[in-house]
């Protein structure tokens, strides 16, 4: 397993800039979600790039993509027709 460190400031708003470098290597774009997470007690912080949900029933299973960057699921879209 690789490990990385970059350091970054965060901003007086809580913003920190992720690298170019981070950002390819991890296939973010600008628009795309993150899941930020931590441990207890350690503090380790985690972010990875966030896997679709159906905004209605939050399944990841079955989506369609919808203009704007959601998803919904089939079921869900089957209720709304
Ligand atoms: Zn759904």
């Amino acid at each position: 397993m690789d490990k990385y460190l970059v350091q970054r400031k965060i901003d007086e708003l809580g913003r920190i800039v992720l690298p170019i470098d981070v950002r390819k290597a991890l296939d973010l774009h600008a628009g795309d979600s993150v899941d930020i997470g931590w441990e207890e007690p350690s503090k380790i912080l985690s972010l990875q790039k966030s896997n679709p949900i159906c905004l209605n029933c939050h399944s990841q299973e079955d989506l369609k993509a919808l203009p704007g960057g959601k998803y919904i699921c089939r079921r869900c879209l089957s209720q709304v027709k």
